[in-house]
This record gives C-alpha cells, sequence and structure tokens, in this order.
C-alpha cells in the first residue's frame, strides 16, 4: 500500500533499518509489482531527461505568447561575470530553475516533477549539486526516490495541481521534494528529510495561482526559482538540526486546508492575482493581437 504519511515512511525506516530512498523504492516494487532493476532504469531515465532538458535551454528561444524567454540565458551571464549577491552556487540554481521553466513554456521536453509549471525546482538544485558536489548518478537517483516518495504524500494527502490548491501545491510541493532530496545527498536521516520538506512547504504555504491570460509562464517561470532556493535554505535548516514546529504531515494537512478555503481565481483559472492586474490583462492583450508586442 502506497504511504499516506511521511511519519509511515520514517517508522519503516527506523524499523527496518532502511534508508528514506529504499522505503520508497521498496513501495513502488510491490505497488507496480516490477523488479528492483527496472525501477531504478525508470528513475535514471528519469534524471537522464532532466539533465537533458537541462542541457538543452536555449536563450533564444521565446514562448508563444512572447511573454518569456532569454531570462535564464541573462541570469547565467551575470553569473559567469558578476559577483551574484547570493553567491555563485545559488546563482547557477537561479539560471537552472530560469531556464526549465522558459523551456516547458517554450514547447520543449522537460520533466514534470510534480507537474510541468514546476518542472524547474528539482533539476536547478540537483543538476548543480551534481555539477559542484560531484555526486554520482546512482546517489542523485536515490534523491530522486526520497523527492518521488514526498510528492506521492502530498499528493494523497494534499494536492500537488495549482488548479486544485494554487501554487503552493505545485511549486511548494516540488520544494518539499528538492529540500528531502538534497538532505539525502548530504547524508540527512529520515527525520532531518520530512522536516526539510516540511519546512518548505510552510514557507509557500498560501501561495496562489494565478497565471497571466492562463498560461504557465508568468509568474510560473520565476516561481521555480524561489521553489529552488527555499529547497536549499530548507534542506540547511533541516541540516543543522532545526526542526518543524508543526508535524511534517500536519504541515501537507494545513496545505490541503489552506488550498480548499483558497478562491477559484486563485486556482490557476487565470482570473485573480497578478493575472487579474492592469499588467497582466495588457500582457494578455498585446501576445493575441496580430503584430502587437
Ligand atoms: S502559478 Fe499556477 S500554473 Fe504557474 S507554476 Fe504556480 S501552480 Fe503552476
Amino acid at each position: 500500500m502506497a504511504y499516506k504519511s511521511l511519519q509511515e515512511i520514517e517508522e519503516r525506516c527506523r524499523a527496518e533499518g532502511i534508508s528514506f530512498s529504499e522505503a520508497v523504492l521498496l513501495d513502488d516494487l510491490n505497488e507496480r509489482g516490477v523488479s528492483r532493476e527496472d525501477s531504478r532504469t525508470t528513475m535514471h531515465g528519469m534524471w537522464k531527461a532532466m539533465k537533458e532538458a537541462s542541457d538543452g535551454y536555449d536563450a533564444a528561444l521565446r514562448s508563444n505568447s512572447g511573454l518569456v524567454g532569454g531570462a535564464g540565458g541573462k541570469m547565467r551571464e551575470y553569473v559567469e561575470k558578476e559577483e551574484p549577491l547570493s553567491g555563485g552556487f545559488v546563482g547557477k540554481v537561479i539560471s537552472s530553475a530560469l531556464e526549465m521553466g522558459e523551456s516547458n513554456a517554450c514547447m520543449k521536453r522537460i520533466v514534470a516533477a510534480p507537474t510541468a509549471g514546476a518542472c524547474g525546482v528539482l533539476p536547478a538544485v540537483l543538476v548543480n549539486y551534481q555539477r559542484e558536489w560531484k555526486a554520482s548518478d546512482e546517489e542523485i537517483v536515490d534523491a530522486l526516490y526520497v523527492a518521488a516518495g514526498i510528492g506521492q504524500v502530498i499528493a494523497s494527502r494534499a494536492f500537488i495541481a495549482g488548479a486544485l490548491g494554487g501554487c503552493q501545491a505545485e511549486i511548494g510541493s516540488a520544494s518539499a521534494m528538492a529540500a528531502g532530496a538534497l538532505v539525502t545527498l548530504r547524508g540527512g536521516n529520515e527525520k532531518q528529510i520530512s522536516h526539510a520538506a516540511a519546512m518548505a512547504l510552510k514557507n509557500l504555504l498560501g501561495l496562489v495561482c494565478d497565471p497571466v491570460g492562463g498560461l504557465v509562464e508568468v509568474p510560473c517561470v520565476k516561481r521555480n526559482v524561489i521553489g529552488a532556493v527555499n529547497a536549499l535554505s530548507a534542506a540547511d535548516m533541516a541540516l543543522a538540526g532545526i526542526e518543524s514546529r508543526i508535524s511534517p504531515d500536519q504541515v501537507i494537512d494545513a496545505m490541503r486546508q489552506v488550498g480548499e478555503q483558497m478562491h477559484p481565481s486563485l486556482k490557476e483559472t487565470g482570473e485573480g492575482g497578478l493575472a487579474a492586474t492592469p499588467d497582466g490583462k495588457q500582457a494578455i492583450t498585446k501576445t493575441v493581437t496580430p503584430g502587437g508586442k
């Protein structure tokens, strides 16, 4: 039976003396009736696709609407030529998150983890982590199992779609998944993984889904940045021994409640928040006017 709580995963880890990633992998074998080799091959395939998507960014591309494109290239150039306030590593994470979000808006192949709108968060931290700290593909795949386990629990207790729970459910979930993945890469235990995920999710609680023109472009591309950077800080807090005062599963439940109470105009309808601002409305009118720019 698929895990319904992070506590359940933690308890299994402690009872069987296994890692968080192993507990998720064992559940996958049980759920899908596949061999360990098949399961890991699939996950390696996901990782390969993420790396290819990251490498395949084209700064010259613009989305059909003309709303996004080129920001990842600008950020990368800035990181290479200047001294980013957030430091070189975080600067690269920001570039990668923008790049993947833009690739999605420009219809390039991405890995929706957990959704296309939030596709930049996990690769931004994992691709750069591997480059910076030379983690092996096997270690990254272990981290992806951790991310998958967190995502699965969030999906079963709450939601991972902006249309159901607002952007907290998309970027928030992606950030929680990335935070847990980072903790495992750094050797953190199952409790630290859960608390990193909880802290990441808490920081984005209440985030509305308000895409301009209903397109997954503005503010989506840049929200991938906050999801990725938030994951880094939540992982560091957990690794420092800081815990969420609200238990991780209760944080997920709170996210569900907030999402349920959120006004429909703030759940991917493109009718509220930034989409309803004069600039938001004007931006989309321009894009649909022939020759408009
Ligand atoms: S604003 Fe909505 S569509 Fe855009 S990333 Fe967030 S949840 Fe997805």
